[in-house]
């Protein structure tokens, strides 16, 4: 059986309605958190396909969180894809030093999103 869930981690409502919508429409099935440490519980219980995470969060920001789920044998396997807003720019190259598999900047393409959640789906059912 295919795994088609989806974690959101996002804090601003606007953000995670339209992701939700868009994988939704699209066949995913999605589970979401505003916050970074609620998104590493729901990873280690739902283990999703695939992590999209927004790097300004309240409390624990994206990169950590990412940094724990890596840390995490249960959760390392998982792929995780920021998305942040281009005012992050500056940070990109700590963005990559804390391991993302790709990331996607704000304000959200719909056509790239899902070709990015597509593949790494894809992926990550094939290691599975
Ligand atoms: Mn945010």
């Amino acid at each position: 059986m295919t795994n088609k869930l989806i974690l959101i981690v996002e804090d601003n409502e606007k953000n995670r309605r339209m992701l939700r919508d868009i994988l939704q429409v699209n066949g995913y099935q999605t589970v979401e958190s505003e916050t970074a440490e609620d998104g590493i519980r729901i990873a280690q219980q739902d283990l999703p396909a695939l992590v999209l995470m927004d790097i300004q969060l309240p409390g624990m920001n994206g990169m950590e969180a990412r940094k724990m789920l890596r840390n995490d044998p249960v959760t390392r396997h998982i792929p995780v894809v920021a998305v942040t807003a281009s005012a992050m720019l500056h940070d990109q190259t700590e963005i990559e030093k804390t391991g993302f598999d790709a990331f996607h900047y704000k304000p959200i393409r719909i056509k790239e999103i899902l070709k990015t959640v597509h593949d790494f789906v894809e992926k990550s059912n094939e290691a599975s």
